[in-house]
């Protein structure tokens, strides 16, 4: 798949991955927009959560544990926040699944 994640996953590009298994992979964003900004992509190509189908579901809820689990090994949980951009409308650029992960300094709300 010519996907650019896919191609981080393949370790055809380099990435500073954090955690790794069957089915998720997780490395450091490129352009951080927090102390702590990883994404946590499912290994299987799904273009986005709008693509998503009912066989992802155990997929996104486990991306969501994952990203509990980095965020108490980070020591953030005073708060953090997990984010899926869909479309381009909401700032989506790479068009395979993946959830934010940001924390590590005050959050404001609403999200730009
Ligand atoms: P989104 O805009 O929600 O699709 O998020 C895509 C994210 O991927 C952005 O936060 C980018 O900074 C990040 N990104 C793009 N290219 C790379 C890369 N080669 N390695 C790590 N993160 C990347
Ligand atoms: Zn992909």
């Amino acid at each position: 798949m010519d996907c650019l994640f896919c191609r981080i996953m393949r370790g055809e590009l380099p990435a500073k991955k954090i955690y790794d298994d069957q089915d998720i992979f997780v490395f450091e964003d490129i352009r951080p927009q927090a102390p702590t900004h990883v994404l946590i992509v499912p290994k299987k190509h799904i273009e986005g959560l709008d693509k998503a189908s009912a066989e992802d579901a155990e997929i996104i809820g486990k991306c969501h544990l994952v990203a509990a689990q980095i965020a108490r090994d980070r020591d953030i949980e005073d708060g953090y926040r997990t984010v899926y951009n869909v479309g381009p409308g909401a700032g989506q650029s790479v068009f395979h699944l993946h959830l934010h992960l940001l924390g590590g300094r005050p959050l404001g709300w609403p999200p730009g």
